[in-house]
């Protein structure tokens, strides 16, 4: 192992690594397990090719401490944890079904402390794979692959009546604005619990065929592409890519809210903080967009019945709720209070846990 990885490893605070070399394809393999005292570790598993497999650790040891936070955030007892495979280049399909069993392998060689699903570069498909060899698959029962869109759909959904709710002192949504940026997975299951619930709708996609869909199917205003972040709009819902919050679209912004899916929505920390200078309230994207993650959690403990799994899913809202009053009562970003309540919740080990 070269220095680099030694370092990063010694370096960082969480509980084990897992490295591994898959011989047959060139790919390193990755487990971050950040935060096992709890009862097991979940996150997903990502396949993607790095410039060099330090780069994959990188992000194995930065994704599996962002679970940790992302699970405390929700009040959830799980620890934090992540899987990379960081491949050599593309793989024939093949070498990537290959991959996947002897991924399964060594998944199923700790024995449940890793529970890991779909994440960047895998798909549903991918993880049935996986499950062939191995017991600890979230998000898959009996040979079917769930689909964890309309679950972080609802998350959102109710991390946007906290965010209304915390601004206006009322969560109603009716005749509220929202622009949802990205009508895919999760913006289409959005819209249509939005429009349900009566608010305006704005959508856009650069798919103009996606956009054009939903509008119809809402009565929805269609936004380009361009001019998302100068529409005056209550709520805008980031749920296409990431860094949409920057120096540049911060200074644009028409909008009280910023609460949507998209992982990464921040291009550095310091964006928070402009967002609250702006007094935008910022729901912050690991929270909000928990809910897949909530439900597949539920799953995985044996929970089938839906509405059971999306009454956890809701507990966003009050997990969302607080993260707000603290950050108003200490008057700074709810990204740097939902740490803090993460952290308040780790150091309580978890006494008001849901799970
Ligand atoms: P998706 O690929 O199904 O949908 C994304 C949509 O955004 C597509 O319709 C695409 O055409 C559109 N899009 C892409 N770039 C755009 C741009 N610049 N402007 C406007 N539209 C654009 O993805 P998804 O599963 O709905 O996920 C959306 C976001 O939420 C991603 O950032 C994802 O990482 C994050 N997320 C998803 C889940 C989940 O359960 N699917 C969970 C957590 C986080």
């Amino acid at each position: 192992m070269s220095d680099s990885l030694q370092d990063k490893i010694e370096a960082w605070d969480g509980e084990a690594v897992v490295v591994s070399y898959d011989k047959p394809t060139g790919t390193w393999i990755f487990i971050a397990l950040h935060e096992t005292d709890s009862e097991s570790s979940i996150g997903g598993s990502r396949m993607k090719t790095y410039d060099t497999p330090a780069h994959g650790l990188e992000d194995a040891l930065r994704l599996g401490e962002g679970m940790t936070y992302k699970w405390a955030g929700v009040g959830i007892r799980f620890g934090g944890a992540k899987g990379v495979m960081a491949t050599p280049g593309p793989l024939d399909e093949a070498s990537r079904d290959g991959l996947l069993l002897r991924y399964g392998k060594l998944v199923q060689s700790l024995g449940g402390r890793f529970r890991t699903g779909v994440d960047l570069g895998t798909t549903p498909e991918d993880l049935l794979r996986v499950a062939e060899t191995c017991d600890y698959i979230v998000g898959v029962a009996d040979g079917h692959s769930e689909d964890p869109g309309p679950f972080t759909a609802l998350g959102v959904f109710v991390g946007i009546r906290a965010a209304v709710a915390h601004r206006h002192g009322d969560g109603s949504l009716a005749g509220r604005s929202v622009l949802i940026q990205g009508v895919g997975d999760v913006g289409l299951p959005l819209a249509e619990m939005l429009h349900d619930a009566g608010a305006k709708l704005l959508v856009s996609d650069i798919d103009a065929s996606v956009a054009a869909a939903a509008a119809e199917r809402f009565g929805a205003r269609i936004v380009a592409p361009a001019d998302v972040y100068d529409t005056e709009v209550d709520v805008y819902a980031p749920c296409a890519i990431g860094a949409t919050l920057n120096p540049d679209t911060i200074p644009r912004l028409r909008c009280h809210i910023v609460a949507g899916s998209a992982n990464n929505q921040l291009l550095t920390a310091a964006d928070a903080d402009a967002l609250h200078d702006r007094e935008i309230l910022y729901a912050p994207d690991y929270i909000i967009n928990a809910g897949g993650a909530v439900a597949f959690a539920g799953l995985y403990d044996g929970i089938d019945d839906t509405s059971e799994l999306n009454a956890r899913v809701e507990t966003i809202e009050a997990s969302l709720a607080r993260i707000f009053d603290a950050a108003t009562a200490a008057d700074e970003s709810p990204m740097i209070a939902a740490r803090r309540v993460a952290e308040q919740f780790l150091s309580t080990n978890g006494d008001d846990a849901v799970a």
